[in-house]
């Protein structure tokens, strides 16, 4: 069995997974862990388990945007919750050319932490950088439980590339005070006029795709997992272009990849899902993390993408219903258009999915 559980984590992305054969020997990966007010919600999900069950066979912080790390910065503040960890897969400042060299001290919370409490880290890596290896041939790792991890983003050239802007990229994030601190800013639902007029899908699908360029974006870890026959691509806020070019090496007689799952990256961004990626793909069931706050997402284009060229009666699941992806919850749409959309209820703090 498989669940795949959406936590609303306000603008980011938190994704608790749990597998295994039996409800008695589940096994669970976390990857990342929102903003600041997610760990609420993590925190009473994490509560609800029996001490001896607050085991994680992996943890992954995609990249270091707020929205995405915040949350496991104050989860692992918890020394509370008795959590536990077989590894944690986070790319420091260290890891972005695996020199010894250390950032801005005190922006490197999380490294800190890891190194002061001797938590394992990287471990499937030997310790250094989360990236696809130089030979570029598919990395695969298998967890407990014999989950199987493949290594679709970063490449070695996006860490890089993120070193000489470590401290800009982390003011940016709010992990270093700064102007644009967000993370100090805890969102609720941002607002838009309500629409009288049903989006024109097809000329939303058939807008020219333009690649995101957000250098923390592009250093986030994507994989592809596969357990019991099933798959499920997990991009955090990656690349279209990476996570192609990756199932490109990774199906080397360009064939299409099939999955279960797709957990569509940067909370449906118009920049990082394109109709070159989703035709590559085969999947009816797509995970957008999003509740509109700041960047509005998800965008009207990457939606009408997903619906175009994302296969026949694909599914799309959204953590929140916000002013920004009400309208696709429209009878008339769905049915012209041949997709269900679905939304969590009103009480619940995550969208489910058993595979
Ligand atoms: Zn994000």
């Amino acid at each position: 069995m498989i669940t795949v559980e959406l936590i609303q984590a306000a603008q980011g992305d938190s994704i608790w997974i749990e597998y295994g054969e039996t409800i008695d020997s589940l096994h669970r990966i976390l990857i990342d862990g929102g903003t600041n007010a997610t760990y609420k919600t993590l925190k009473k999900r994490i509560e609800a388990l029996p001490p001896f069950a607050r085991h994680f066979d992996l943890l992954v912080i995609t990249h270091i945007d707020a929205d995405h790390i915040a949350g496991v910065l104050k989860l692992f503040e918890d020394t509370t919750l008795g959590l536990t960890f077989s590894d944690i897969w986070f790319n420091g400042y260290k890891h972005l050319s695996n020199t010894t060299a250390r950032g801005v001290k005190q922006a490197e919370k999380l490294t800190t932490y890891l190194e002061q409490n001797n938590i394992p880290w990287n471990r499937a890596f030997q310790g250094k950088s989360v990236c696809i290896p130089k030979n570029n041939k598919p990395l695969i790792l298998t967890l407990d439980g014999g989950m199987e991890l493949t290594l679709f983003s970063p490449t070695r050239k996006a860490l890089a590339k993120l070193k000489p802007k470590w401290t800009k990229e982390l003011i940016k994030s709010g992990l270093l005070p700064g102007p644009s601190a967000l993370s100090h800013v805890e969102p609720t639902q941002s607002t838009r006029a309500p629409r009288t007029l049903l989006p024109d899908v097809e000329s939303l699908a058939r807008t020219s795709f333009k690649s995101d360029t957000s250098l923390t974006n592009g250093s986030s870890i994507a994989f592809l997992a596969s357990y019991d026959d099933k798959k499920m691509l997990f991009s955090g806020d990656a690349y279209a272009t990476t996570l192609l070019d990756s199932i490109k090496k990774y199906l080397p007689k360009c064939e299409p990849l099939y999955l279960d799952l797709f957990k569509v990256p940067h909370h449906g961004s118009d920049c990082n899902i394109s109709k070159q990626l989703l035709e590559h793909i085969r999947c009816n069931k797509y995970l957008i993390s999003a509740n509109g706050a700041y960047h509005h997402h998800p965008d009207d284009v990457a939606i009408a993408k997903i619906i175009t060229y994302g296969g026949h009666m694909s599914n799309i699941y959204f953590n929140y219903i916000s002013d920004y992806n009400q309208i696709w919850k429209d009878q008339e749409l769905q049915k012209n258009h041949c997709y269900h959309a679905h939304y969590p209820k009103k009480e619940d703090t995550s969208i489910t999915i058993n595979l």
